[in-house]
């Protein structure tokens, strides 16, 4: 009785078991199946990840070395426009400069046009000039720096601020020199000859001399200074201070000695002074030479500036 309830038992319950475990095995089969094919298809779906991600790296790293490739071109492009702009630049500064010297020289031809090219001329026999030259423009001398107050002398009108400088400077410095004699117009030169005519004789007063000294007197740009220390003449001019101070000062107004001792040129006139610009008369200075000794072509690169 035991038995066959324990049979029954164990057929009631074994049979229910075996289908339940036969049913669990079943489900957890199942989920193994599910979960191998998961892990299958990841293995799968990796793989062409993986694949995917090869290729998308080998693309990128193209597309890097394009991008670094149209990079360099960029930069080389900048360099080369850099390079260009400074060119340009350089050739914008290149035209200024040469406008700039055009313009220079524009400038300095067009005061050379309004310079009176006689005013550093050298006169000789075979050059002086016209009897009708005339200064462009004539100013009338204070009669405070003439020694014979009745006259009326007449200089250059550029030169008059010069004149009056040098003589103002001298005077304050304890000399007293005056002007005896400025421009000298071709009548008054004429009866000046005539005069040397009656008291030397024709030949002499003809002579190449009187005639030299005579064109620089018709620029207006010369004067023959004195002294009341000398009687307001010309002769012994050299013995006096004043001359020694001019000898020292007058090129830092724009005046030289054109006759000075020992020059080969003509007689010693130790009062002739003539305006030939503070810069050419400082270079006679220097060189310790005279007006007449230079080249025509070295004096005429003065010309420009003779009233700077
Ligand atoms: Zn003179």
């Amino acid at each position: 009785m035991q038995n066959f309830l324990k049979n029954e038992i164990s057929k009631k319950i074994f049979f229910p078991l075996l289908f339940v475990v036969f049913c669990l095995f079943t489900y957890i089969s199942y989920g193994y199946i599910k979960n191998i094919k998961k892990f299958l298809y990841a293995v799968n779906n990796f793989e062409t990840t993986k694949i995917n991600s090869e290729k998308r790296i080998n693309d990128l790293e193209r597309n890097i070395l394009k991008l670094k490739e149209q990079n360099d071109l960029i930069f080389q492009t900048i360099d080369s426009e850099k390079t260009k702009t400074g060119s340009i630049s350089t050739i914008i500064d290149q035209i200024n400069n040469n406008l700039g010297e055009i313009s220079n020289n524009v400038s300095d031809l067009e005061r050379l046009s309004k310079t009176d090219s006689e005013l550093l001329k050298k006169y000789s026999k075979n050059y002086f000039l016209n009897e009708h030259y005339i200064p462009l423009s004539l100013i009338d001398i204070e009669t405070k720096y003439l020694n014979n107050k009745t006259r009326t002398l007449q200089i250059h009108s550029n030169v008059y601020q010069d004149l009056k400088n040098i003589l103002d400077n001298a005077n304050g410095n304890g000399m007293t020199l005056q002007i005896a004699s400025a421009y000298r117009s071709f009548e008054t030169q004429a009866i000046l000859k005539s005069e040397y005519r009656i008291r030397y004789g024709a030949g002499t007063a003809n002579s190449f001399s009187a005639e030299q000294g005579y064109s620089e007197h018709q620029l207006g740009t010369t004067v023959d200074f004195t002294t009341q220390k000398i009687g307001g003449k010309l002769e012994g001019f050299d013995k006096t201070p004043e001359y020694s101070w001019l000898l020292e000062n007058a090129y830092k107004y724009g005046f030289i000695i054109s006759y000075p001792k020992s020059n080969i040129y003509y007689k010693f006139e130790p009062w002739h002074w003539r305006f030939v610009g503070i810069a050419l008369a400082t270079k006679i200075h220097d060189d310790n030479t005279y007006f007449y000794n230079l080249d025509q072509r070295i004096i005429d690169t003065y010309l420009a500036n003779i009233f700077d």
